[in-house]
C-alpha cells in the first residue's frame, strides 16, 4: 500500500497541472463514473484543486463534483502532455483527465467514486479519518489524544497495527510503521495498554516528522526509492529497519528481526534490544 507522502506528492503534483484548467476531455472504464459522467458531465468543468486526505486523493470540479480515489496496493496518477505515450498499457488505465495539454491518467485504481460535498460528508472511510500526519492541521496532543482513546477501547491491539489503522491515525504506511516504532523505540508487538503517554508523544511527533521530511520538495522524486529516515544520503542507509532482518540494528548492533503482524499479515521489523517487548501485566 502506498504511504501518505506517496499520495501527497501525487496530489500535489496533480493540483500543479490541473488546478484552474478546464477540463476538455474525461475517459473512465469505470462503469460507476461513466454513468454519472453521462448524467452531469465532466468535461467543461473547471478542476479547482486536488487534496490528499490520508491515503484518499481527492480531485474538485467545479459545479460540486470530486472524484475520490484510493490507490490501494496497485494504483497510481500519472502526469502527460497529451499524446505523449504512456508509461503503463491501457489496459490498465481506469480514468483520464485531460485539460488542453496535460493530462492526469490513473492506472489500476481500484477504488474511485464521484461525489458532491454533500454525500463526501457522510462518506465515512473519508470523513472518519483519524488526524492525518501530512494534514496542515495536524497537532501531535490530538494524534496522541486519538492513539490513547483508541488504546483505551482496544487494550490489546498491536501498536504497529494501530500505526496502520487510518481512523486512529492518516497517513502512515507499511514502511513507516516500522521506521517509525523503531525511532519511538516502541516494539511493533507491544499492546496498547503497556504504552505510556511518553511513548505515544514520540510516536506521534517521530509519525508527522518523518512523513513531512518525505514530503519536502528537495525529495520530489523520491518515487524512485530516495525515501528514508535516517538522514543518511547513502542510499543502502536510508532506513532503521524496514527490510533489514538478520542485519545489524544501526543504533545498538543487536539483530534486527521481522515477523507478520496483523489481519493483513503485514512485515513488521524491529530491534529487540532497541525496541523490548514489554508484555502486559
Ligand atoms: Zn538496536
Amino acid at each position: 500500500m502506498p504511504e501518505g507522502d506517496t499520495i501527497f506528492r501525487a496530489a500535489r503534483a496533480l493540483h500543479r497541472a490541473l488546478a484552474g484548467k478546464v477540463v476538455t476531455g474525461f475517459e473512465t472504464t469505470l462503469a460507476k463514473l461513466a454513468s454519472v459522467d453521462d448524467q452531469t458531465p465532466v468535461t467543461g468543468r473547471t478542476v479547482e484543486r486536488v487534496e490528499a486526505r490520508g491515503k484518499w486523493c481527492l480531485i474538485f470540479f467545479s459545479g460540486d463534483l470530486i472524484l475520490l480515489t484510493h490507490m490501494r496496493m496497485s494504483g497510481s496518477w500519472h502526469l502527460y502532455r497529451t499524446g505523449e505515450r504512456w508509461r503503463a498499457p491501457r489496459s490498465a488505465m481506469r480514468v483520464v483527465i485531460t485539460c488542453g495539454d496535460v493530462q492526469a491518467v490513473g492506472f489500476r485504481i481500484p477504488v474511485a467514486e464521484f461525489h458532491t460535498a454533500r454525500s463526501l460528508e457522510r462518506a465515512a472511510h473519508v470523513s472518519e479519518l483519524g488526524p492525518d500526519v501530512l494534514g496542515a492541521g495536524y497537532r501531535i496532543d490530538e494524534a496522541v489524544r486519538a492513539l490513547r482513546e483508541y488504546g483505551r477501547s482496544h487494550p490489546d491491539a498491536e501498536m504497529g497495527n494501530v500505526l496502520l489503522n487510518q481512523h486512529v491515525i492518516a497517513g502512515v504506511g507499511n514502511i513507516f510503521k516500522s521506521e517509525i516504532a523503531f525511532a519511538a523505540q516502541v516494539n511493533p508487538f507491544r499492546r496498547m495498554q503497556t504504552i505510556s503517554d511518553r511513548e505515544l508523544e514520540r510516536v506521534a511527533e517521530i509519525a508527522q516528522r518523518y512523513m513531512l521530511s518525505n514530503v519536502a520538495e528537495s525529495a520530489d522524486n523520491a518515487n524512485t526509492g530516495t525515501r528514508g529516515t535516517t538522514g543518511s544520503m547513502d542510499r543502502s542507509a536510508r532506513l532503521w529497519v524496514y527490510r533489514r532482518q538478520g542485519q545489524e540494528c544501526r543504533r545498538c548492533g543487536a539483530i534486527i528481526e521481522m515477523r507478520k503482524q496483523g489481519t493483513g499479515a503485514r512485515s513488521s521489523y524491529w530491534c529487540p534490544s532497541c525496541q523490548p517487548l514489554i508484555e502486559s501485566d
